[in-house]
Parts: C-alpha cells; structure tokens; sequence
C-alpha cells in the first residue's frame, strides 16, 4: 500500500494522551501524520517520520483530527429564513415550526431530500467535519420516515431514527396513537436503515412513559438510544437516558444536580448544542458544571432549519469557550474525541495509529485559534479516510 506523510504540522493534536505533550489532546509540537490505506499508520515528531510514498508539506499550520458532529437533522426541505426573521425581530419562538418543515419535506421528492442533505454534508465537510450524524424526523409518517432514513443511510455515518420527534399533525388528538405507531409500523419500517433510537423528550412532546416506551420499543429491534433531553425546561429526558443506557442526552439546558450526577456516574454521553441557544436567543448551558463533576461531553451543531441552522463546528466551539465555560482544549476534545464517544466510535476523533485518517489543517499556529478568532474560516484543507478532499 502506497503510504502519505503530512510533515512539518506546527501543532498536531492527537487526543492521544499517550503522545505528545502528555494532556488530554496529546499535542505534538512539530508533528508529522503518515497515511496507510486511508488509516493513520504513524504519528509522532516531524523530524523523526518514517519514508512515505509521498509527502505534503503543512508548513506549519496547526493539524486537528476531523470534527465529529453527533447530531444533526439534514434530511428536510423548504425554508424557514421567516421564521427566524420575526423571532429575532421579537416574536416568541414557537415549537410549532417543525411542522412547517415537515409539510414540505412530505412533498419533495427523494432525489430533492438527497441533494439538499449532500450539500449540507458537503458544507459540514468544507469546514473540517468528518463524521456525521443526522436523523429523521420531518416525515412523522411511515412511508416518510423510511424514506427519510434510506436517504441518510445512502450518504452520512451514522443515522438515528426520530419518528418521535414531534407528534404528527394527524395524531395531535391521539399522542398514545401516534405512540403506538412510532413503536409499531412505522419503527418496523424505518429499524433496518438506522443504528440509533431518538425521542424528542419534553413538554408539549413526548412525556417520560411515553419516551420509555419509544426507546425500549427500539432497543428490541437492535437499535441504542440518544435522547433529546431536557432543551426548553427541567424534565426526565436525561435520567431516562442514563437509565436506558443511551449513548447520549443531547442538548442537557436545564439540569437538576441530580441529572448531572446521573451523567457524571452513568455510561451517558452530555452532548451540548450552543448553536440551538444561539438561534433561539436560550440561556446557554454550563458545560464547567457538567466537567467539574465528571460527566463527558460533546459539542454538535444540532445543524437543523428551525432552531439551529450552523453546520460549523469551529462556531460552537468558540461560543462554548465564551459562553458555557469550556476551555479552549475542552471545547476541541469534546467537538471530536467526545463527538466520537457520544457514536460509540474509536475509529474517528482522534489521530493514532489504526485510527481513520481524517483530520483539519488550520491556517494558525495552533487550535486556540478556533476560539480565539471566532467566524474566521480557518480550516484550509481536509482529509477523510487518507484522501485530500
Ligand atoms: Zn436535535
């Protein structure tokens, strides 16, 4: 197998505790990353790098494995630039608005849902992403959730199925029916296009017996929970999730102690989204909270057309640095090492021998940049499975 070596990186981060500076992003000054079969074969000081095949000079720009964004909802259709337009022009956001989404994503083809879903990857991809997770969940139908999950399944990484993400408009008279047919019908149909099992768990959603019933409905066709959890108000989303073994409760806004001790004693990722309280003008989250009492998190863009419309990873983690207390190591590791553990992957998220060659080049001496220069597009090249994109 031919082999590549990017020499002569500035800073290399690794999120190998193993190498480097010893701390958790394993950051090595003067870094070198040899590519083997799109895997990482070697990593380690630029001046010590075994002969490759060929060989790319960083010239010293900063290297960071590729984002890992755990949770996006890029199967959709239509617009709601409105909507945003008159909340941030003082009008009350309304849940309501998925259901905008969900009319027009019912009426476009399934070759419309793939190219708009590919240009959103393509977008995440240009900016340093390369893991993607995104979901169904603007279908609210059989027929269009299965649909919604074939497309996803074609295109991104890991796909989750969220037939309870709101109830469907049908059914606004008979949650439990639409319940049943989540759990029913619709999870027969949607099980084999998906690895994972979401509901959106809160008021004016789904309740706790509700989610329950969802979640261990998915858990016995082989599929493993994440939760939306509690986003708009205290609830039971995260402790059900940390009960149920969830890979991840993702948006954890409003949290009791008792839910951060569930997370920081339980096998429960704590994916914070920013870019939702950005777009909804929410009180942010305390990630220092969260890190003070051990719990892991991870940092996604929750990249939707309603709430949070940002696929940049780099914008989340400068809000996190500036506005939920992350240091701007915390904020890097959880935008990839805790992306990564949020999907229960080894391969992606960090730079090691065995790992999947996927990592940012960033025009700066180092990734303090990201958050020390906020909106700048500092990634300058990509590379997904040994390939330059
Ligand atoms: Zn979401």
């Amino acid at each position: 197998m031919p082999t590549t070596a990017l020499l002569n990186i500035g800073s290399l981060v690794t999120n190998d505790p193993a190498q480097g500076d010893g701390s958790p992003l394993g950051v090595i000054r003067n870094g070198a990353v040899v590519i083997e079969d799109g895997t990482v074969a070697w990593t380690g000081p630029s001046d010590s790098a075994p002969a490759a095949d060929t060989a790319h000079d960083a010239g010293g720009r900063a290297a960071i494995p590729g984002f890992v964004d755990s949770h996006s909802h890029l199967v959709f259709a239509g617009d709601r630039t409105e909507e945003f337009h008159a909340r941030m022009s003082g009008r009350p956001y309304r849940a309501g608005g998925i259901r905008t989404t969900v009319a027009a994503t019912r009426e476009a083809s399934d070759e419309a849902l793939a190219a708009n879903l590919a240009a959103h990857l393509r977008e995440m991809r240009r900016q340093g992403t390369t893991t993607v997770e995104t979901k169904s969940g603007y279908g609210l139908t059989t027929h269009d959730e299965a649909r919604a999950l074939r497309v996803a399944a074609e295109q991104a990484d890991e796909v989750t199925y969220l037939g309870a993400h709101i109830v469907a408009p049908e059914y606004a008279d008979d949650p439990d029916g639409y319940t049943a047919l989540v759990t029913g019908e619709m999870l027969d149909a949607c099980a084999p296009y998906a690895r994972w099992v979401d509901v959106f768990c809160e008021q004016g959603a789904f309740g706790e017996d509700q989610a329950r019933a969802i979640l261990t409905a998915g858990q016995a066709r082989g599929l493993t929970p994440r939760v939306h959890a509690n986003q708009l108000s205290h609830g039971p989303g995260v402790q059900l999730a940390v009960e149920l073994g969830a890979a991840s409760a993702d948006h954890c806004t409003h949290l009791t102690d008792a839910d951060v001790d569930a997370l920081a004693h339980g096998g429960t990722v704590a994916t914070l989204l920013p870019g939702c309280e950005f777009s909804t003008r929410a009180v942010y989250p305390d990630a220092r909270r969260l890190l003070d009492a051990g719990a892991r998190v991870a940092l996604s863009t929750d990249c939707n057309p309603g709430s949070s419309f940002t696929s940049s990873m780099p914008f989340c983690i400068a809000i996190a640095v500036r506005e939920m207390n992350m240091t701007p190591d915390e904020a890097l590791w959880s935008a990839t090492a805790g992306g990564a553990l949020a999907l229960r992957r080894t391969d992606v998220g960090r730079l090691a021998p065995g790992a999947r060659a996927d990592l940012a080049l960033l025009d700066a001496p180092s990734h303090v940049h990201l958050a020390y220069r906020p909106g700048v597009p500092l990634v300058t090249d990509v590379w997904h499975a040994g390939a330059r994109v």
